[in-house]
């Protein structure tokens, strides 16, 4: 008996979360056999890993069965990380020229809208844009392109399973809510979520793109950690609202990223929903949710102010017909253009 004969066996277990097996995900610390005892230090990275006892007495039962004569001795060690596995898909992001995550501290600041607006100015702009919806929460992207309901098609590529994103308005999407149903999104969060986002990311067909956008879910957490640690991220912008009373989110979210493992540098704040005009008032602006508190932010975490988006009717119409309003509605392509052209300048300047 073995220590690779343990290991080997130890891979029948998989962690329910991430679906893959404990001994490639690095759970494995150390394993020893000796004098008729065998001994296995499992490392979780989270300190309450709700799967860490379950674990365990999978790894026990398993040893004991398999090793009735040995004394097995399964041992649970929290917090620490754990070597992060190679992936082992091919990654089909070779193509793409530029990566920009768009992340929010809380939901419902419009995250998801000002990503489709900028997509939008980018192609307007002549870029090659693709979206990558990962708001595991709430994915809003097919919606606002209207192209909810599409299946992906998998297609084979050099014998590889590729799988073909939407194509809407001349953008490319793929979206985990091609994958979910919106009544399982509160279930399938965080189970399944990542290794189907693994999968996107791995899988999709991009082709060609200047630019991809990722719209990540509100706040910071392992669908956050699962991209930054699966793809090259060259910059993120973060969207608030003026209102955004809880700063520690939005910190939260700048320290992710500038995080020295991680290194992924900030763009800047965009405040969306900044003021309201009225369709029939176009010159008026009503601060209604205060005036300037992003900027007050971007002061505070040390980050760039990008601009603001007001509050029109056209870009909530827009997200829910299906049409991203800058590309209907030239003042909100105006807004969005002067926001995505300081993006666009600071990304290319690395
Ligand atoms: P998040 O992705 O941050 O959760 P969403 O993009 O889904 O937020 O936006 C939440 C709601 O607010 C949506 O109904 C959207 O249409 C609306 N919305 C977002 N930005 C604006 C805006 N600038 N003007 C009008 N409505 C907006």
């Amino acid at each position: 008996m073995e220590e690779e004969q343990v290991r080997h066996l130890l891979q029948s277990i998989v962690h329910p979360e991430t679906g893959e097996d404990i001994v490639s995900s690095g759970f494995i610390e150390h394993v020893a056999v000796a004098a008729g005892k065998i001994t296995v230090v499992l490392r979780f990275a989270k300190t309450h890993d709700p799967f860490a006892i379950k674990i365990k007495n999978a790894a026990e039962q398993l040893l004991k069965s398999h090793h009735p004569e040995s004394e097995v001795l399964v041992v649970v060690k929290e917090g620490g990380q754990p070597k992060r596995p190679e992936p082992k898909l091919t990654t089909t992001t070779g193509g793409i020229a530029k990566i920009i995550a768009v992340a929010s501290g809380k939901g419902g600041v419009g995250k998801s809208t000002v990503t489709a607006n900028m997509a939008v100015t980018l192609r307007n702009m002549g870029y090659r844009v693709g979206i990558l919806d990962a708001d595991i929460y709430g994915p809003s992207q097919p919606k606002m392109f209207g192209c909810e309901g599409y299946i992906p098609d998998a297609e084979q590529e050099d014998g590889q399973d590729r799988i073909v994103p939407a194509t809407a308005q001349d953008v490319k999407i793929m979206s985990i809510g091609f994958f979910i149903k919106p009544t399982d999104a509160l279930l399938w969060r965080g189970a399944m979520a990542t290794s189907a986002l693994k999968q996107m990311i791995h899988q999709t067909r991009w082709g060609a793109l200047d630019f991809l956008l990722i719209d990540l879910p509100p706040g910071t957490g392992d669908v956050h950690l699962s991209i930054i640690g699966e793809l090259k991220v060259d910059a993120a912008v973060i969207v608030s609202t003026p209102q955004q009373v809880a700063v520690a989110d939005v910190l939260r979210g700048v320290e992710m990223f500038r995080n020295s493992n991680v290194n992924i540098p900030v763009a800047g704040i965009i405040e969306n929903m900044a003021w309201f005009t009225p369709e029939e008032l176009p010159q008026n602006r009503y601060y209604i949710f205060g005036k300037g508190g992003a900027k007050r932010l971007a002061e505070e975490c040390g980050v760039e102010f990008l601009g603001e988006i007001p509050i029109v009717q056209s870009i909530m119409e827009g997200g829910d017909g299906g049409h991203p309003a800058a590309g209907i509605d030239s003042r909100v392509e105006e807004w969005h253009r002067a926001i995505t052209e300081k993006v666009v300048e600071k990304v290319m300047k690395g």
